[in-house]
């Protein structure tokens, strides 16, 4: 009998970009400090390409999308410090393709670190062309003028969506319920939460596509919404979710109970340090030896830490966090630590 769980993306086109699967680990010493949880982590932060990070996972389809197409360069958007930037543009190196990204300074942060340091730094040794655009530019449209001038010289242009958060691009996280899934049977471990960060909400929303599928129940996902707010992020995620079931089952729909988030880490707003977060990051590093991102994985780590503290949890209760990477923001919030 296999205890594999059964769900078929076959009929997507996929570039690989993962070694393979990433580890779930327990954590034993913030277990222990915690009291009567057991706290596991899937390290999304493990993967070679690019510094690593969630954002490979769905570049496994938007590339794979990208190719079939005939694409030759490919373009997309994120914030100045976008890991989703960073990782397109590592992927684009790895597949032949160019690499055009534009990042806008919505984050209130114009020190050195912030502006040129980490993932911009990274940006750059990839080869990704960058476009720099202010706060308030749209960069989508940007995106979409840029794609136009370069598909009339000639070019074959793939554009990406905000986070890699289109349906396609979310695939690669129903492919990672269905990892996630297979090595909890295997380990006979079965667990109460999997919390996460929600940003674009592509991953949040893949999981859930991905559960659904495969039949299991994924109000044990919670996500913390780090980009907008609570509401807008729970109708973003919701949309999401539907469209990437209906690319696997296509008359599938998604129960409204499906999608759940969970408020008050975002603090001041995207890319905007809290307490609770520098104390999350702080936490993890010196207890386990892990570090996470001081955008997503802080804010929403700091949000589990506060449901463990205020007793959230049944006494035994094991709870996945879902380490999506990001490290390179760390030296780009140098001064925020
Ligand atoms: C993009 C990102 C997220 C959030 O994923 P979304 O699909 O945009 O919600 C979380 N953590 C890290 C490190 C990311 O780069």
């Amino acid at each position: 009998m296999s205890i594999a769980p059964d769900l078929d993306l076959t009929a997507f086109s996929r570039y690989r970009l993962m070694e393979g699967p990433t580890p779930i680990q327990h954590l034993g010493r913030l277990s222990k400090l915690a009291g009567n949880v057991d706290i596991y982590v899937k390290r999304d932060d493990l993967m070679g390409l690019g510094g690593g990070g969630s954002k490979l996972r769905k570049l496994e389809f938007l590339l794979g999308e990208a190719l079939a197409q005939g694409a030759d360069t490919i373009v997309t958007v994120g914030a100045r410090q976008s890991n989703h930037a960073r990782l397109t543009a590592a992927a684009a190196a790895r597949a032949g393709l160019a690499c055009e990204i534009v990042l806008t300074r919505t984050v209130p942060r114009d020190d050195n670190d912030y502006l040129h340091n980490g993932n911009v730094l990274l940006d750059q040794l990839l080869g990704a062309r960058i476009h720099d655009l202010p706060g308030h530019a749209d960069a989508m449209a940007f995106a979409q003028h840029r794609a136009e001038d370069l598909r009339k010289s000639g070019r074959k242009v793939y554009l990406a969506p905000l986070g890699g958060s289109s349906a396609v691009g979310n695939l690669g996280y129903a492919a990672c319920a269905a990892e996630l899934l297979g090595q909890a049977r295997e380990a006979g471990v079965s667990f109460d939460r999997i919390a996460l960060p929600n940003g674009s909400g592509g991953t949040h929303a893949g999981l859930v596509a991905g559960l659904l599928s495969m039949g299991e129940d994924p109000a044990r996902v919670v996500a913390y919404n780090v980009l907008a707010t609570h509401e807008s992020t729970l109708a973003n995620t919701r949309l999401k979710a539907q469209q990437t079931l209906e690319l696997i089952q296509p008359a599938a729909i998604l129960p409204i109970s499906g999608v759940i988030v969970a408020d008050g880490q975002r603090g001041d707003g995207y890319g905007i340090p809290t307490d609770a977060m520098r104390e999350a990051v702080r936490l993890l590093a010196s207890t386990e030896g892990l570090l996470l991102d001081p955008v997503y994985g802080g804010k929403a780590f700091a949000g589990l830490l506060q449901d463990i503290r205020s007793q959230a949890f049944a006494p035994g209760s094991k709870v996945l966090f879902l380490m999506t990477g990001g490290l390179p923001g760390l030296y780009a919030y140098r001064s925020a630590f």
